[in-house]
């Protein structure tokens, strides 16, 4: 485990991750950090997602980070939550990061045990998809509390979600529950709610896993478009709000 900085306070640390990219990870992570945030606790984003980061975007971020010979400080929401990103570093956001699995590895540790936090009650972590360098490096550095697993409902057919729940298992990291994404679409012409993606699996994996489902989002062009404009904070929220119920319910130490 690599130590924070020494004037970083964070309680929790929560794992965002997904077995495959375009779920909707950067998506939950984003709304479960307003949710928290909205209940008057101290969020933070770690944005370990280095070659896709997407949350600055989501948020209308563009202040670069600061630097100053204690350490580095995040970047801060409108709404106040702290974030880190890789695109807070880069000259340009659309600058591509081409480098190495040691060195992305490396960037995630930094942004742990270099940036000062705090105080942060919540701190999520998104997850680059899959079980790469990556994920690997942030189950085996950060003190994590625990994973949420995002989904869709076609993923969830597929072995995909498996791996994820098996590498958790591998790394003696609890998973606290799964979130269904993109689960249905609400018709605003008629109110029916229509499955795009098919029949969800929920249920049976939540059985097989023995994981608590947290909450299912529906599809909803009021979100993507949100986070094109760099506005998502400004949504009307409220459909992840029993993920942030159990959230709170979640004790933890002072590190
Ligand atoms: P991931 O982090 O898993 O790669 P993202 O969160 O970046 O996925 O989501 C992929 C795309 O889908 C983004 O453009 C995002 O805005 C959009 N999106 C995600 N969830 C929803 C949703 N529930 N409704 C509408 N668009 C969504």
């Amino acid at each position: 485990m690599e130590k924070p900085h020494e004037m970083s306070q964070i309680r929790k640390v929560i794992g965002i991750v997904s077995g495959k990219g375009g779920v909707g990870k950067s998506m939950v992570t984003s709304l479960l950090a307003i949710a928290m945030s909205k209940r008057g606790f101290h969020t933070a984003i770690l944005d370990a997602d280095i070659t896709g980061p997407s949350i600055p975007k989501a948020f209308g971020v563009t202040e670069k980070i600061r630097q100053t010979e204690s350490g580095i400080f995040p970047s801060t929401t409108e709404g106040g939550i702290q974030i880190m990103s890789v695109n807070l570093i880069l000259p340009r956001e659309t600058d591509a990061v081409v480098w190495r699995g040691p060195i992305l590895a490396n960037t995630v540790k930094q942004f742990w045990k270099d940036v000062i936090w705090g105080p942060i009650d919540y701190m999520f972590v998104d997850m680059p998809p899959g079980t790469g360098d990556i994920p690997l490096t942030v189950f085996q550095s950060l003190p994590l509390d625990g994973i949420i697993i995002v989904t869709s409902p076609q993923e969830l057919v597929s072995m995909i979600v498996s791996k994820a729940v098996n590498m958790a298992e591998l790394m003696q990291i609890p998973i606290l529950g799964i979130i269904e994404n993109m689960s249905y679409f609400k018709c605003p012409d008629n109110g029916k709610e229509y499955k795009i993606f098919g029949e969800s699996h929920l249920e049976e994996i939540s059985k097989l896993h023995k994981i608590s489902i947290l909450g299912r989002l529906p599809i909803d062009p009021k979100l993507s478009l949100a986070c094109d404009k760099g506005a998502i904070e400004k949504v009307e929220d409220g459909q992840l709000s029993s993920a942030a119920g159990f959230l709170e319910t979640l004790t933890g130490h002072c590190r």
